[in-house]
């Protein structure tokens, strides 16, 4: 498949340019049951089992919404800011292909489930600042999937065989489709990112991209910088990683400059992109919406959502990530690359709530999370849902700092054992004799100690040589086993030498 004569621009011609696009993204919604009949959505079931008259297209079954599929839908729309139009309607988009039995898709046309919504996005590009930006949504509609082709074997081959798989036909899908507004791979990867973890969030989807639960078309052109009319699109369709999405943005624009530099024109249509040779391929021209032949289907009633149902629906949703960013930064008093890393799952962001609320120190618990404790399961393998070490304990170990019972390198130690034990910090520390003396008596008794044992550096000190200081203050720190507070020896002995 891979065709190495495709020419691509340098990176100077292509700095002359602006890239344009827009994404449409399929996210399969978590029904137990598929959209139009009750066969189980589970993966990984024998091929054609999941089946049944519905979902294999034979004539006159009769499809019926799944009332899981609109909620989950109008879920995911509430949650992109769209607005949910109280009565949609599905249609029939006419295509033929051999996993496709009923010969069209059940999908929405001119009434889709939502539409005129937004996803801000945090952009960080390497070697730049970060920047937000907002994105339009322009639609969010509920479709079936079809089933899946397996091909084995290569074009060339005569005795290539194709196996279609369609447990997956009729699985729920939403189609959100955003405006052109975003500038680069980078800005196309981050809306993807967020919409990711919003769908997350709400349950509305997995997301496992493995499974192709999620998956992105990029929309990509190319227009002169400062040129007002938009170029013509390419379509890349099906791109189910972050990485390939990035890729193929690049390459297509690569590809897209080099043909408009030489004074050629780019053709709509959709392309693939090969994960082997990192190029997008030619795989048709794009079919315009009247080849579809679209209609509304004549087998289901409309779909009504009150605004009773829309209100409760919305009523049910939980914090999303971006407002719960927002909160962390303001509560919390975290840092914005913070809030970001602490919110990347609901399942972290919640333990982190939960670790921050049972501390005094709800920042240096932040970093104790991300530092220590995410090391350490990464260490295992681990998820955060799998902590050894429950969030009141995180959020102690940070008030036992503050409060000035241990020093930071204490709570290092600490932190090793509550991992291993999953015991208290406060617990270790009195047993394992790790508190920090603050005791002004016992410290003092130490320094005096350490001063008429090195009478030559407190002479150098006397003399001017104040540096030497640090070294008494390891001396200290040693004999006290690494437990005197080191803000109370620095002041002791700075007024002992004076
Ligand atoms: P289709 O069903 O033909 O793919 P849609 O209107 O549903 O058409 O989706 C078009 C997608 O392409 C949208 O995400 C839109 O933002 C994007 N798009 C439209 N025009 C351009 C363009 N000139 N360059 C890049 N993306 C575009
Ligand atoms: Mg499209
Ligand atoms: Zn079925």
């Amino acid at each position: 498949m891979a065709s190495s004569t495709i020419e691509l621009a340098a990176p100077d011609v292509i700095a002359k340019y602006e890239v344009v696009i827009g994404l449409e993204v399929h996210v399969q919604l978590a029904t137990n049951t598929k959209i139009f009949c009750s066969c189980p959505t589970s993966f990984g079931a024998p091929p054609n089992t999941n089946v049944c008259p519905v979902c294999l297209g034979l004539p006159g079954a009769l499809p019926v919404m799944n009332r899981r599929a609109v909620e989950l839908g109008s879920q995911a729309a509430i949650s992109l800011h769209c607005n949910v139009n109280p009565f949609s309607r599905m249609a029939r988009k006419n295509y033929f292909y051999p996993d496709l039995p009923k010969g069209y898709q059940i999908s929405q046309f001119d009434q889709p489930l939502a539409e005129h919504g937004f996803l801000d996005i945090t952009v960080t590009p390497e070697g730049e600042p970060a920047y937000k930006k907002r994105v339009g949504i322009t639609r969010l509609h509920l479709e079936d999937d079809a089933g899946k082709s397996l091909h084995d074997g290569s074009f060339k081959d005569m005795d290539r065989y194709t196996y279609i798989d369609l447990n997956r036909s009729g699985t729920p899908l939403a189609e959100i489709v955003s405006e052109p507004d975003m500038r680069s791979s980078d800005e196309a990867v981050a809306y993807l990112t967020e919409l990711k973890q919003v769908m997350q969030y709400i349950n509305a989807s997995t997301c496992d991209m493995e499974k192709g639960h999620l998956r992105a078309d990029a929309n990509v052109s190319v227009r002169l910088k400062g040129a007002e009319k938009l170029g013509t699109r390419a379509e890349v369709k099906n791109l189910n990683s972050f990485r390939f999405l990035k890729a193929a943005i690049e390459f297509e624009v690569a590809r897209q400059v080099a043909i408009v530099e030489a004074g050629g024109k780019i053709h709509q249509e959709t392309r693939l992109y090969d994960t082997e040779s990192g190029e997008t391929v030619g795989m048709r021209s794009k079919e315009q919406a009247h080849d579809y032949r679209y209609f509304p289907e004549p087998d289901l009633v409309p779909v009504r959502v009150s605004e009773k149902w829309r209100e409760q629906l919305r009523a049910e949703l939980p914090e999303l990530p971006f407002d719960r960013r927002a909160r962390f930064i303001n509560d919390y008093g975290l840092r914005e690359y913070d809030a970001q890393v602490l919110t990347a799952t609901r399942d972290m962001s919640d333990y982190y709530e939960q670790a921050a609320k049972a501390s005094e120190d709800p920042k240096g618990t932040a970093n104790f999370v991300m530092g220590d404790l995410m090391g350490a399961l990464k260490g295992e393998g681990k998820e955060i849902s799998e902590s050894p070490v429950p969030p009141e304990h995180m959020g102690e170990l940070a008030t036992l700092i503050k409060r000035g019972e241990i020093s930071g390198k204490l709570a290092k130690e600490i932190f090793v054992k509550m991992f291993a034990e999953g015991t208290r910090p406060s617990v270790i520390m009195e047993r394992d004799g790790l508190k920090q003396i603050s005791d002004t008596g016992a410290i003092e008794k130490i320094i005096d100690e350490v001063l008429a044992a090195n009478p030559k550096q407190v002479e150098q000190y006397k003399s001017g040589k104040t540096a030497v200081a640090g070294f008494l203050v390891g001396q200290v720190m040693k004999l006290s086993k690494g437990q005197a507070n080191p803000g109370t020896v620095n002041e002791m002995l700075a007024k002992k030498l004076a």
